[in-house]
């Protein structure tokens, strides 16, 4: 945890969310600034920065964030249409909330 964090304070409940989904080891929230029809956040409860910040340890959780974000895309929608899966790296990659997530991003349609 870092107590400086805003998905952190959102993790523990101490700032607003509208969550999806939410388990042990990892939440779904809408974007507040979504850039699309459809645009969440699959955010693991650890404090991780970022794909630069991965141990090996973190495999498996990696693969339930990926395999949550398909089934959350399935539960929005949005699976036949297609979506996109981003994850920010670093200031220059756009990242700036520095807690690891992945964008969930589509519901335009059959084509963009
Ligand atoms: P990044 O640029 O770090 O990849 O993406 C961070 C995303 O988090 C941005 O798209 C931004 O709109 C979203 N975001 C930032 N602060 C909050 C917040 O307090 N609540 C929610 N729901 N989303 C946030
Ligand atoms: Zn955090």
């Amino acid at each position: 945890m870092s107590s400086d964090c805003i998905f952190c304070k959102i993790i523990k409940g101490e700032a607003p969310a509208d969550f999806v989904y939410k388990d042990e080891d990892l939440v779904v929230f809408r974007n507040i600034r979504p850039s699309a029809p459809v645009h969440v956040l699959v955010v693991p409860v650890e404090h991780i920065e970022s794909i630069n910040a991965l141990e090996e340890k973190h495999s498996s959780i990696i693969a339930k964030m990926i395999l949550k974000a398909r089934d959350i895309a399935k539960q929005l929608g949005i699976a036949d249409s297609g979506y996109k899966l981003v994850t920010n790296v670093g200031w220059g990659g756009g990242q700036r909330v520095f807690h690891l997530h992945i964008h969930l991003i589509g519901g335009w349609g059959k084509s963009i």
